[in-house]
């Protein structure tokens, strides 16, 4: 606390990432990264980067990846708007288009970013529980609310919501703005977008951080009616008119030109996951069945805090979280299948021979 502070930064309870070790030598499957490298036309695209782009302002409208994001998505560059990381449109998003006097619905199992936008923002929220087995119930959707937001697949669940309980949300709903956040989106399920054109109240939000190999990059994208891209367009333009710099936007075009690479990369990171779940399985543990790059996973013996301590201990970085429903499971992003080996490999000394 400081008194030089204002009222609202003294009351945020602000995000906290999962850590980025300094260390090297580790097996880092805390925060969802892809294992392996972007498309080679991304860093090529960097290096053919002139210092008289740099020197001036980079276009503010992001033109050239909008469009690339329209292409792929069969949708309109005037319905696409793109910001620095999902993270950054999902606060713009919350501020353009969840804050009502009806509460914002959100399950009560999901990405821990959510209510601290709503504190930043004072949006009203509710939160509506997952059902015993972690899913989402579109039937739990209905009546009074704002908005709703729900990423899909869940984080950190893994869970899939097809997309026949992604259109009964929208047409339950259609006095509300649903947001559906796919940062997870490529690794297996079925995207909302081609909802878009029937549903002027739908929201999509993808990223290029996990998927796409780009986290440190900071590309996130939101596709919706262009009402709903037009309120995003004014917060921005109130907030930052350059979110994204122009190594940004051109290395975010080449990588979305790459689409074989892309499809390479997620099928890798599907087979690992499911070689994972199943080995995992035989170690006695119990696996959400994940459409994601991570899986949710608890052991009915084993505190998953002693487990997530003593894998630290051995140099494997997994998440867990301590919250209510949630705290006897551990978050392991998908590896390499090497890494998924060390992390089994772990696993197995820990909790002994199987009986
Ligand atoms: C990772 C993640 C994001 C944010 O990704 P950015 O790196 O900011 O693009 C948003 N929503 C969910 C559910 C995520 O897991």
């Amino acid at each position: 606390m400081s008194r030089y502070w204002s009222d609202v930064v003294g009351r945020l309870t602000p995000y906290v990432p999962g850590e980025q070790p300094r260390l090297d030598k580790l097996v880092k499957l805390n925060t969802n990264e892809l294992p392996y490298p972007p498309s080679p036309r991304v860093l090529e695209a960097i290096a053919a980067v002139s210092a008289d782009t740099l020197r001036r302002y980079p276009d503010p409208e992001s033109t050239e990846l909008r469009q690339a994001f329209a292409d792929r998505n069969a949708l309109r560059p005037e319905q696409v708007f793109v910001g620095n990381g999902s993270d950054e449109v999902l606060a713009h998003v919350f501020l353009a288009l969840l804050k009502h006097d009806k509460p914002l619905l959100f399950p009560d199992i999901t990405y821990s970013f959510y209510p601290v936008w709503c504190d930043l923002y004072r949006v009203r929220w509710r939160t509506v529980p997952l059902t015993a087995d972690f899913r989402v119930d579109p039937e739990d959707y209905r009546g009074d609310n704002g908005a709703i937001i729900i990423p899909n697949p869940n984080a950190p669940t893994g869970i899939l919501l097809g997309l026949a309980s992604v259109r009964q949300l929208l047409e339950q709903n259609p006095d509300s703005v649903v947001v559906i956040d796919e940062a997870y989106i490529d690794f297996g399920g079925e995207s909302a977008t081609k909802l878009i054109p029937e549903f002027d109240n739908l929201l999509v939000v993808q990223t290029m951080s996990k998927s796409w190999a780009l986290a440190g990059l900071r590309v996130g994208v939101a596709m919706g009616s262009q009402a709903l891209i037009d309120g995003l367009q004014r917060v921005k333009n109130s907030f930052n008119s350059y979110p994204l710099d122009a190594l940004a936007q051109h290395a975010a075009v080449a990588a979305l030109g790459d689409e074989a690479y892309f499809e390479h990369a997620c099928g890798r990171v599907i087979a690992s996951r499911e070689r994972l779940s199943a080995a995992m399985v035989k170690l006695g543990f119990e696996v959400l069945p994940s459409a994601a790059n991570f899986i949710l996973a608890r052991h009915p013996d084993r505190a998953a805090r002693d487990l997530f301590s003593a894998l630290r201990a051995r140099g494997i970085i997994v998440r867990y979280f301590d919250k209510p429903r949630i705290d006897e499971h551990l978050r392991i992003s998908i590896g390499t299948d090497e890494q998924c080996d060390e992390l089994l490999g772990a696993l197995g000394e820990l909790l002994g021979p199987v009986s």
